[in-house]
C-alpha cells in the first residue's frame, strides 16, 4: 500500500536547516497496523504528514498504492487525500462554531453521495462510536474522550484504506485512551490499514508492528512477538 524510498524531508526555519528525515525506506501492506514511536523531534509527525499528503518530501519516492505522488498537483494530492485517507491528530481539530454531525459530514463530499445519503452515513458513524445522542452538540460540550471518537468518526466517514493517527491519546486520560485504542484496533480489524504514531509503550505494544525513529532514520523496524 505504502512505499516509500530514499525518503527524506528537510525543514528551513530562516537560515536554519533541519532534517526531520533522512533517507527513509519503508513500506507498508494493506491491513497493516504499524505503531511509530521514538523521542520527541525524530521526525514522527513529519513522516505521518508525509504520509498524508499533507506535506511534501525533499527527496526520494512516495509510492500510494502504486502510484509515485511526487508528480501529482496540489489539487491532485487534495482528492487523493479526501477519498483514502483518514487523519486523527493529538489536538481533535474539530470546528467548534459547528455540531458534531456537520464536523463529520465536512469529511464527505461529491463522491460520497447525495446528501441524503451522507446524512445516513454520517448518522451511521455517529451511532457505532457511540455518539448518536451528542450529534447536535458543539464538540466544546464534550469530553475530551468524546472529542476526539467526533474525529475517529470525521476520520472514517468517507471509508479511508488509510488511518493515520498522531498521538491520538496524547490528550486524553487512561481510560478513554484505552477506548480509542480499542476502536482503533476494531478499524484495523476490519481491514482499515492503521499508522499511529504513540509515545506510549503499551499502546504501541497493541499494534502488529513497530518502526521506532531516531533523528530521522529508522532505528528499529520489529514485528510484535507472538507469546502463546
Ligand atoms: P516528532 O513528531 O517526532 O516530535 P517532528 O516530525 O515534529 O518530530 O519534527 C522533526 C524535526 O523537524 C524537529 O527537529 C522539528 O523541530 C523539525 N520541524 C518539524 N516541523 C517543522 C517546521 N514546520 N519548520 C521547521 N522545523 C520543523
Ligand atoms: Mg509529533
Amino acid at each position: 500500500m505504502i512505499e516509500l524510498k530514499q525518503l527524506s524531508k528537510r525543514h528551513r526555519a530562516g537560515t536554519v536547516e533541519t532534517t526531520a528525515l533522512d533517507a527513509i525506506d519503508l513500506q507498508i501492506e494493506a491491513g497493516e497496523y504499524v505503531a511509530i514511536t521514538g523521542p520527541s523531534g525524530c521526525g514522527k509527525s513529519t513522516l505521518l504528514g508525509l504520509l498524508g499528503l499533507l506535506d511534501r518530501p525533499s527527496g526520494g519516492r512516495y509510492l500510494l498504492q502504486g502510484e509515485d505522488v511526487a508528480r501529482k498537483s496540489d489539487r491532485e494530492l487534495a482528492a487523493i487525500r479526501r477519498g483514502r485517507i483518514g487523519f486523527v491528530f493529538q489536538s481533535f481539530n474539530l470546528v467548534d462554531e459547528m455540531t458534531v454531525q456537520d464536523n463529520v459530514k465536512l469529511a464527505l463530499r461529491y463522491g460520497n453521495g447525495s446528501d441524503r445519503q451522507q446524512r445516513a452515513r454520517v448518522a451511521e458513524v455517529l451511532d457505532r462510536l457511540g455518539l448518536a445522542h451528542r450529534a447536535g452538540h458543539h464538540p466544546s460540550q464534550l469530553s475530551g474522550g468524546q472529542q476526539q471518537r467526533v474525529a475517529i468518526a470525521r476520520a472514517i466517514a468517507a471509508r479511508p484504506a488509510l488511518l493515520l493517527a498522531d498521538e491520538p491519546t496524547g490528550n486524553l486520560d487512561s481510560a478513554h485512551g484505552r477506548e480509542v485504542m480499542q476502536l482503533l484496533r476494531e478499524l484495523n480489524d476490519e481491514g482499515t490499514t492503521l499508522v499511529m504514531v504513540t509515545h506510549s509503550a503499551e499502546h504501541a505494544a497493541q499494534a502488529a508492528r513497530s518502526v521506532r525513529l531516531l533523528d530521522g532514520r529508522i532505528l528499529v523496524d520489529a514485528q510484535a512477538e507472538h507469546w502463546a
